[in-house]
């Protein structure tokens, strides 16, 4: 016989984006149980750069970014690449994503990253000021740097955009560049610095501190997989792979790139992909690392870990099933010495995580179409820690009822019937 059990609030993947949601709905008063089929931290949220991005409101999908793309794709170890064994299933979403390019979709996805941004900034400011978690943040500023006055210049008009939100910035040249992380290479000599940039210093405790949270406030944390959500009047019941269901009122799918089958189960074939990133963590060094620095033409960043150095980024869109490529890490690591001549490249481990992507870089915030009782919570693509809080208190206001701090409608799962 299986075993049937009762939960008030059940959240599926404690990655940081389900215990947040699991920490929100906590706050509301819900007796909360989250359900992991591997540990806390398994999946994106145990290697990602730490950085609190809250000024990146440019969705990827932006006009004329098919045009640019080919180019990248044509170096295999480059920003971009698109395994061959994978191209043909990454079509359907790559149609998409070049839909959501046009210059209307574009300007409704600044517009939506906007509100969420500001949102994600004052709830994880909250987030910040409990006590037992503070210590994973560091408020270190980020400097964006370029390759090129012309580099530098095409990206005006983000900047313009990032201005008009609110968050604030300053160009600066060489000798600041020097002053604000010594060591780059020469050839940096334009960058902006956002003094505000905050590092989570160990985003994989930083998840399990938020688990551990809930936890001490009467919290329950089983281990399980997944298998099956039925809606029913009173909410719904999960089924585990060992057969064990559980019943509940709210059921929170946060289940980051693995989200997608459960959403498909339950009417919503939402078409989420995983853009595959990679990082190394360098042991701590004397070389040292004062800020983020991120390279915006070569797509990857570096940022200060209580650790040591993480180097990484790029996109691979593979899919769930095919093995990590190394290789990847290996050539970011490459460019990071070349650009910081001073770093010790040696000694690092490598990691392989999957972002939870849609094809117009916006999550998927809302309620499933079989049941109001059935939340969504993943597909937060490269901004999944940023917006991991405002996403929280999103999921607690939709599970209450209640108006919600932000318009979900452009995270709506059926948005692209
Ligand atoms: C290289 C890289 C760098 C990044 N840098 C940043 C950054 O600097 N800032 C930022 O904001 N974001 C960054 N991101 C993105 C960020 O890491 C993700 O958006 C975020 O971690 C997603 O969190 P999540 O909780 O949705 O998913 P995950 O962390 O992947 O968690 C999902 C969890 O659900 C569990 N699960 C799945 N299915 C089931 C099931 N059926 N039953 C039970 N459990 C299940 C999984 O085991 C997993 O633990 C980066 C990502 C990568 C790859």
């Amino acid at each position: 016989m299986t075993a049937q059990s009762n939960a008030d609030a059940v959240v599926i993947g404690a990655g940081i984006v389900g215990v947040m949601a699991a920490h929100y709905l906590q706050n509301d008063g819900r007796k909360v149980l989250l359900v992991e089929r591997d540990e806390v931290a398994a999946g994106a949220s145990a290697g990602n750069a730490g950085i609190l991005a809250f000024p990146e409101i440019i969705p990827i999908p932006s006009p004329g970014i098919m045009f640019k793309a080919p180019k990248w794709l044509l170096d295999p170890l480059g920003p971009l690449s698109l395994p061959p064994a994978y191209a043909l299933n990454m079509l359907p979403w790559l149609w998409r994503f070049w839909r959501a390019s046009s210059r209307k979709a574009f300007a409704h996805g600044i517009a939506a990253q906007t509100g969420m941004m500001q949102l994600a900034a004052g709830e994880m400011e909250r987030v910040r000021a409990i006590a037992e978690l503070s210590s994973f943040f560091t408020h270190t500023g980020t400097l964006d740097l370029y390759d090129s006055e012309a580099s530098f210049n095409a990206a005006t008009p983000d900047w313009l955009e990032k201005e008009k939100a609110g968050f604030q910035f300053t160009s600066v040249g060489r000798a600041d560049i020097e002053r604000l992380q010594p060591g780059l290479a020469p050839q940096f000599r334009h960058a902006m610095y956002s003094p505000a940039g905050i590092q989570v210093n160990d985003p994989k405790g930083l998840t399990r501190a938020v688990a551990d949270l809930v936890a001490a406030r009467g919290g329950t944390l089983q281990k399980g997989e997944v298998r099956d959500i039925v809606p029913h009047a009173d909410g719904a019941t999960i089924t585990l792979a060992d057969g064990a269901t559980i019943a509940a009122r709210t059921v929170v799918v946060a289940g980051g790139a693995w989200s997608k089958p459960l959403a498909t189960r339950l009417g919503d074939p939402v078409p989420l992909e995983t853009e595959r990133g990679y990082n190394t963590t360098l042991p701590a060094q004397d070389f040292q690392l004062q800020r983020q620095l991120y390279f915006n033409d070569h797509a990857f960043v570096v940022t200060p870990l209580a650790e040591g150095i993480r180097v990484g980024g790029a996109v691979e869109l593979g899919g769930l099933e095919l093995a990590p490529n190394y290789r990847r890490s290996k050539a970011l690591l490459a460019k990071a010495s070349r650009f910081l001549p001073e770093l010790k490249t040696e000694g690092g481990r490598e990691w392989m995580g999957f972002r939870p992507s849609m094809p117009d870089c916006l999550p998927v915030i809302g309620r499933s179409s079989a049941s109001p009782s059935i939340l969504y919570a993943f597909g937060h693509g490269h901004l999944g820690l940023t917006q991991s809080a405002a996403t929280g208190r999103l999921v607690s206001d939709l599970a209450a009822g209640r108006a919600t701090s932000l318009p979900t409608e452009p995270f709506s799962p059926g948005r692209f019937r």
